[in-house]
């Protein structure tokens, strides 16, 4: 369910016109819905019994302002860099509510995370231990660690996305884990507190959830038997969401699944949704520059790949619609952007609105991974964010302007 609808022909996000926001604002721009935003949250949190936590996975959409809502709302952060740290604490984040994931975590971002108190570091190598453990004691402080592992499930995704499998580049093998347990526990600077594991993105099936979940916590009965007692349990993300005619599980089918194959563990469950929160709740706008037969139709708009990636990194659908609707009809063609790269397209061979010069377009589904993998590729400043709230809107993130893109250069002295 989300908050973008037609009242009188017109595409609306909660009560405002979109029309309106782009004189107002420009294009392109992204277009969150704050009440869709707080749905999804809610839904998804309030679908587990057991004590858990809903650490939003920072990346799928880290705007400070969407960041603090879900603050507000009890929520965490799950985050893969220093740099989402810094935002999900600027956002006012409890640090106690923040987990860290990724396999490549540099040893200055440890010590920012153990500096800021977080609540554990999803570790995913035995290097990284032992970094963890030098910073740790440098400090002089014990970091709360869980390890990542690798339960060798295939999520049935797209390969890009998929994370769980032996054959990635993420986590501990789970054969290999006990040892590796078994060393971290006899470390002085190191404190196991959980296990964690997150097999992909996109998943339209509970089935690869449950099966991870089976191998954790035959491990964790195993951990435990050896005298490690663990406090959290981190089923990552991943969870689906509707971009065409998938058809994922609703958060309450996919909560109840793993609370009965959890049984009675005595873990907190930690989990890590991105896109089923945001997806949904965002899109992109866009204006149609021109428009031209070529060997088919192509609609040239001013938001491209270095906007949304999605369409040229994973050949992702996103439905495209107009903003006002005329009666203007479907025809089978391309929407492209300006960018210098036949891979620059918004969609393919697809049945896209007919469309004149300057008029307006919705991405649709664009709120996870949309402006968060956006980049200035051909100097083009990154858009504006847009928040509606009811009746009002609030620009949550300016549009870049040249000046910023070009802040850091110099040219050196001759
Ligand atoms: C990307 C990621 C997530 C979020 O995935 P979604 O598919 O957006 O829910 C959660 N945890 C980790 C470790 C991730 O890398």
């Amino acid at each position: 369910m989300n908050h973008f609808e037609y009242i009188d022909d017109e595409l609306h996000c909660e009560d405002v016109a979109v029309k309106d926001i782009a004189g107002q604002v420009g294009t392109p721009f992204y277009l969150y819905s704050k009440a869709t935003l707080g749905r999804h949250f809610q839904v998804f949190d309030g679908s587990f019994s057991v004590p858990h936590i809903t650490c939003f996975a920072t990346k799928s959409c880290s705007n400070i302002a969407i960041l603090n809502l879900f603050a507000s709302l009890g929520g965490g952060a799950d985050i893969v860099s220093g740099g989402e740290l810094f935002r999900a604490l600027k956002a006012g984040m409890d640090p106690k509510k923040i987990v860290y994931s990724g396999v490549g975590k540099g040893r200055d971002e440890l010590k920012y995370g153990l500096e800021s108190g977080i609540l554990m570091f999803n570790v995913e190598s035995e290097q990284e231990l032992d970094a963890l453990q030098e910073v740790a004691a440098g400090l002089g402080v014990k970091a709360p660690v869980s390890f990542r592992v690798n339960p060798d499930v295939d999520p049935k995704t797209h390969a890009y996305i998929s994370t769980g499998l032996a054959k990635n580049k993420f986590g501990v093998p789970i054969a290999e884990a006990l040892e590796v347990y078994k060393r971290a526990m006899a470390m002085a600077n190191i404190e196991v507190v959980g296990v964690s594991c997150h097999i992909g993105s996109q998943l339209i099936d509970v089935s690869p959830f449950v099966e991870s979940l089976a191998k954790v916590k035959n491990f964790i009965q195993r951990l435990q038997g050896a005298g490690c007692a663990i406090t959290y349990l981190d089923l990552g993300g991943g969870l689906g969401i509707t971009y065409d005619d998938e058809e994922p599980p609703a958060p309450l089918d996919y909560a109840r699944a793993l609370e009965e194959e959890l049984g009675d563990l005595g873990c907190t469950l930690i989990l890590e949704p991105g896109r089923v929160i945001v997806g949904n709740a965002g899109i992109l706008v866009t204006k149609v520059l021109y428009t031209k037969q070529g060997g088919k139709k192509f609609t040239i708009v001013d938001a491209g790949m270095n906007d949304l990636a999605r369409p040229s990194l994973y050949d992702a659908y996103h439905a495209i619609l107009p903003v006002e609707e005329r009666g203007q009809g479907r025809e089978l063609g391309d929407v492209v952007g300006p960018i210098c790269e036949t891979g620059d397209f918004l969609a393919r061979d697809k049945q896209v609105p007919v469309s004149k010069q300057d008029d307006l377009l919705a991405v649709m589904s664009a709120g996870a991974y949309g402006f968060t993998m956006s980049s200035n590729y051909n100097t083009r400043p990154r858009v504006a964010e847009v928040l509606v709230d009811g009746t009002k809107f609030h620009v949550i993130r300016q549009r870049e302007t040249l000046e910023m893109m070009i802040a850091g250069e110099m040219i050196p002295e001759k």
